[in-house]
């Protein structure tokens, strides 16, 4: 077979087998590296979405790489019923540069929602009995595509046909104060926000907005639930989103960048809350297996030590500027939104379209809610790269005047 025909052959291979959940683009990546990513014919793409915020780090870092080798030959895995040396330390960790003070160890974003959604039912009904369950989430939001998820999720588009839900989620217009007041009732017993809305058109809330609803919350007995999914891990240019906001949440959900891309999930919480999930109350497998955990000791040490986070508000900051010069040059750009490296060009007119341009001119991005072209690549970017990147946008904005 021809070099140039290797990515066709495995696009027709994957049509006969793969599940077909996923709108998949004509590209079949065999290799990365920081910020690059190569394709079965040996195509070079500028990787600007990264596994969907997933590799902070850029493509097989070397840290990370060499942690899990040498797990990977020690141990793989071992049962839960078991003390796991690198799930304690990657929890130490978590613990010493957050809010939090106990860790439960998952495989995914949505799985940590679920744990987190548990812990708070959970408390509610040892602390107030039974009767207090509901949890106010945001229109617009994602929170992942298990039943919880899907339910906790203010976008339709994500339940249809999948009836019935899990009960007990009410979603209210995201970065307002007043209609969540509104809704707080003597059923509620916890509020659960995205920091920065990813999937839903990276929405930011006006300042003060998260140091409101803490206050509502305490006022009320309500746990404030921060899905840091994809907002965590340094992606806003700090560890964690909630830091920039001046407060810090009752638990805190993560997973995208926490393994570099070995799968994993993790719910943090305060010792007084966490108190309510004992033996045998929750679970999970692989949840922090020694492998993963390994990962995420080498992710987590590589953000803290690298001047990574510096780099992410530094790009960042000129990706941001360079962008909003664009929106001065093409009328179809309606706004520019970000913090660190999430950030969202809404338009006018349909993504869709861009986004396949840019591939076959080997610049990876991503479009969410139809109109918002979204960018989170590694954290590692340069300035050159990020140059390289507008270069194309430009090209392609220009064509669709
Ligand atoms: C991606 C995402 C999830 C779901 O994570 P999975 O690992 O796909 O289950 C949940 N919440 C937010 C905010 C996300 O961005």
């Amino acid at each position: 077979m021809s070099q140039s025909n290797q990515s066709q052959a495995w696009i027709e291979r994957n049509d006969q087998v793969i599940a077909k959940t996923y709108g998949r683009y004509p590209l079949v990546p065999v290799r990365g590296a920081g910020c690059k990513l190569f394709d079965a014919d040996g195509k070079e793409y500028l990787d600007l979405l990264a596994g969907v915020a997933v590799n902070n780090l850029g493509h097989c870092p070397p840290r990370v790489v060499a942690a899990l080798q040498e797990q990977a030959a020690t141990l793989l895995h071992c049962s839960n019923f078991y003390n796991i040396p690198q799930q304690i330390k990657l929890a130490e960790l978590l613990c010493e540069h957050s809010f939090a003070e106990r860790v439960f160890f998952c495989n995914s974003g949505a799985e940590a929602n679920e744990a987190a959604v548990k812990l708070a039912r959970k408390q509610s009904n040892e602390k107030h009995g039974s009767g207090r369950t509901e949890i106010l989430t945001a229109l617009a939001s994602f929170h992942g595509r298990t039943y919880c998820g899907i339910s906790a999720t203010g976008q339709d588009k994500v339940k249809q046909g999948f009836a019935p839900l899990l009960p007990g989620f009410r979603h209210l217009p995201f970065g307002q104060i007043e209609p969540l007041r509104a809704a707080v009732s003597d059923q509620t017993c916890a509020i659960m926000l995205e920091p920065i809305q990813g999937e839903g058109g990276i929405n930011i809330p006006p300042q003060g907005y998260f140091k409101q609803v803490r206050q509502l919350c305490d006022e009320h007995g309500l746990l404030l639930i921060l899905d840091e999914v994809q907002t965590g891990c340094g992606r806003t240019g700090s560890l964690f989103a909630y830091e920039q906001e001046g407060i810090a949440p009752d638990i805190m959900t993560l997973a995208k960048g926490l393994a570099s891309g070995v799968p994993i999930g993790a719910m943090l919480a305060t010792e007084e809350l966490a108190a309510h999930l004992g033996p045998g109350s929750h679970g999970s497998t692989f949840g922090g297996n020694p492998l993963a955990t390994a990962a995420g000791i080498a992710t987590l040490e590589t953000l803290l030590d690298e001047k990574v986070l510096d780099n992410c508000r530094t790009m960042g900051a000129y990706f941001k500027a360079e962008l909003v010069k664009l929106q001065q040059k093409y009328a179809f750009i309606t706004a520019v939104r970000g913090r660190g490296l999430i950030i969202g060009v809404e338009m006018s007119i349909e993504g869709g379209e861009m986004v396949k341009t840019a591939m076959t001119r080997g610049l990876l991005i991503n479009c969410t809610v139809g109109k918002v072209l979204r960018f989170v690549p590694p954290l590692i970017i340069s300035r050159a790269e990020i140059d390289q990147a507008l270069n194309i946008l430009d090209q392609i904005f220009s064509e669709s005047v």
